[in-house]
Formats: C-alpha cells, sequence, structure tokens
C-alpha cells in the first residue's frame, strides 16, 4: 500500500531490540484504521487507507523531531457493510474489527506500552472506535485516544450542500487524491448523487438530522457515491490536505504531552 508516513516514523520498520529500547511512558503510537471499499466509479477501493496514510503521513513530516510518535501497520480492513453489494468492497464484521483492535491493543500493552491513539478514516468504523478507545483503557490501562478523519478542519471554500452531505468519494476525497495520488482517480468517470438538500431540513433522514435510519450504499446511491466530485481540484486537495495535516499535527502532540486527569 502506497504510504506517505516517514520511514522513520514507521513502527513496522523497527526491530525489536529498537522497541525494547522506547521510553515506556512517553512513546505515542498510532493505529491507522480505514478501509477497502466501493469509492464510486472514479475513485480506488483503497481511498480510505490511503487518505489516512497520506493525512497521517503528512501530520508526522510537522511534528518535532524528538518527539516520540509512530504509525503501527493500518486495519486495511473495516467495517464496510453499508457497501456490500458493490464489487470489490471487502468487509469485516464489527466482531472482528473489534477483536483486531483489542489484540494489537493488548500485544501493546503486554511490550509495556502506555498511549495508544485509534486514528479513523472510515466512517463505518467510528462507533466501533470509540467503543475501542474506552474498552482497551478498562481491559489493558492503556492511555487511548480517538481521532477522526481531518480532525474536525473547516475546508474553506467547500459549499454548505457538500459540506453536509458530500461524505463519500465527494469533493473532498476526490481532492485529496488529485493532489497526492492522481493518477488513481479517473475524472471521465464522476458521478453526483444527495441523499438530502440542506437547505430542506428534515425531521427524519439519513444523517444529519434529528431522526435518521439506517441506510445501505446500494438504497441511496446507485453509483456508490455520496457527493459531488467535480468541483474537486488538486490544489483544493493540496490545502486541505495542509490544514487537516496541521491538526491532526496538533492533536498528536497533545496527546504525546498528556499526563491523565487531574486529580484532587
Ligand atoms: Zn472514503
Amino acid at each position: 500500500m502506497k504510504t506517505w508516513i516517514p520511514d522513520n516514523r514507521n513502527f513496522a520498520y523497527l526491530n525489536w531490540k529498537q522497541v525494547e529500547a522506547l521510553p515506556r511512558e512517553t512513546t505515542l503510537l498510532v493505529l491507522p484504521t480505514a478501509a477497502i471499499e466501493q469509492h464510486g466509479h472514479h475513485l480506488p477501493l483503497a481511498t480510505d487507507t490511503l487518505i489516512n496514510h497520506l493525512l497521517l503521513g503528512r501530520a508526522m513530516e510537522e511534528l518535532p523531531a524528538d518527539l516520540l510518535v509512530y504509525a503501527l501497520p493500518a486495519v486495511h480492513y473495516g467495517k464496510s457493510n453499508e457497501h456490500l453489494g458493490f464489487p470489490g468492497t471487502l468487509s469485516v464484521s464489527a466482531s472482528t474489527f473489534m477483536a483486531v483492535v483489542r489484540d494489537v491493543g493488548g500485544s501493546l500493552a503486554s511490550a509495556g506500552f502506555q498511549k495508544l491513539v485509534l486514528y479513523n478514516t472510515h466512517g463505518g468504523n467510528s462507533s466501533l472506535i470509540d467503543v475501542m478507545a474506552r474498552d482497551l483503557r478498562a481491559e489493558f490501562g492503556l492511555r487511548t485516544f480517538a481521532l477522526h478523519g481531518s480532525c474536525g478542519a473547516n475546508f474553506e471554500g467547500l459549499a454548505p450542500q457538500e459540506r453536509a452531505y458530500g461524505f463519500h468519494a465527494g469533493e473532498v476525497e476526490t481532492a485529496f487524491l488529485l493532489a497526492a495520488a492522481p493518477e488513481l482517480v479517473d475524472r471521465s468517470a464522476y458521478t453526483v448523487n444527495y441523499i438530502a438538500d440542506v437547505s430542506k431540513p428534515e425531521l427524519l433522514l439519513p444523517e444529519n438530522a434529528a431522526a435518521t435510519f439506517a441506510w445501505l450504499t446500494r438504497d441511496i446511491a446507485p453509483s456508490g457515491v455520496l457527493g459531488d466530485p467535480r468541483p474537486a481540484t488538486a490544489e483544493k486537495g493540496e490545502r486541505w490536505i495542509e490544514e487537516a495535516a496541521t491538526r491532526l499535527a496538533a492533536a498528536l502532540q497533545a496527546m504525546a504531552n498528556y499526563t491523565g486527569p487531574h486529580r484532587e
């Protein structure tokens, strides 16, 4: 898998003696979690995994050299059952996904590590990540942190409709790949699909409403796209990558410096 993670921050490139020498209290390990799933007619199956490596790698480039932060090998397969029915989607069940995250966390805890970040870039995993962050804390005593997507980046220039409903293979994901891996984007194959209109709020919608229904992509998006990739450009992608990376780097520094809740 293509990666932007710097070699000197890639945990799996260390040997065990080097790992043994890492200080346990201060080393921050980051577990990327993503997906291999359909992303419309124009983006590759690995989009969420590539974006994870891209944003995390670019964030790591911004970290102070003496901060001990390493990326673990990614959990490539995610809970993608919303995208089943599109060939190429490779999904694991919630229990399988959580078991893998638990066992990786358990391995790190048994080696004495104390700080783990779950960095997730696939929406279908999000609720499982929040569950596992707490469970790893409870079961192994790991200080576990949850970090999602672009870490709340604002993405100036994104239209309100796309901001609300462009959440899969839309403008942002397409722009990221146009900037970082344009050879993987088929610009002749864009499709557009919105599941709701941001100017017409309703009580019951698939997303962003007071009441929601559980959706499968094939029910609401025949091409697999949820959003509009057409306005995406490499220039916007580069700007948004930079913005997300800066926020992620700040979050990673806060996690690396975190010493726990204050107690009386
Ligand atoms: Zn995606």
